[in-house]
């Protein structure tokens, strides 16, 4: 049994996360996609929030789980016995801090190896950022990410301007 994890922000989950967790499902037994909770990093939606998302774009496909972390990644797949980490490639920018995340890691513990895949052409200009700078004026994102998510972004938007308290998000 050969088990997967894709770990990231997922802030929000778009088509080109999709598209990595599906075909990264077909190649491992099992896959874990995890929320990586970084409370020193500012974020649109709570860690909760969107393992939430992930669940439901996800639960067509049989064997993935989706679960939370935080701390060192090295730690969680040490303690989950995890055989192999999924990144997703999407350009030159990505590859230098990829490869540096992935040879630290591999240091750090020599089970964490990374397994690459590259982005489908047709989502290699999507990212969380820029889904949620569209969004933020109110931009169509249905292009970006599922129906689902897509309503859930803008509702977080509207909370956000409609909050003059800058509240707890
Ligand atoms: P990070 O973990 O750097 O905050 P994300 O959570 O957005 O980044 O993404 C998690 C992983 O998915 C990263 O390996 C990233 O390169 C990859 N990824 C993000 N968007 C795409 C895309 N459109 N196509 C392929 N891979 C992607």
């Amino acid at each position: 049994m050969t088990s997967a994890i894709y770990p990231g922000s997922f802030d929000p989950v778009t088509f080109g996360h999709i598209d990595i967790i599906k075909r990264a499902s077909k190649l491992f037994d099992t896959l874990t996609v995890s929320v990586l909770e970084n409370k020193a990093k500012s974020s649109l939606f709570s860690a909760d929030e969107r393992v939430k998302m992930l669940v439901e774009v996800c639960s067509d496909i049989p064997n993935v789980k989706v679960d939370s972390f935080s701390g060192l990644l090295v730690d969680y797949v040490e303690k989950n016995n995890f055989d192999v980490v999924i990144r997703g490639l999407r350009a030159i920018t990505d590859f230098e801090y990829e490869l540096q995340m992935a040879q630290t890691n591999r240091k750090l513990l020599l089970q964490a190896d990374t397994v690459f895949l590259t982005t489908s052409l047709e989502y290699a200009y999507l990212s969380s950022t820029t889904v949620r700078e569209v969004a933020a004026f109110g931009g169509d994102i249905s292009l970006f990410v599922p129906k689902l998510v897509a309503d859930r972004i803008y509702e977080k938007f509207r909370i956000k301007n409609g909050d003059q308290n800058g509240g707890k998000d």
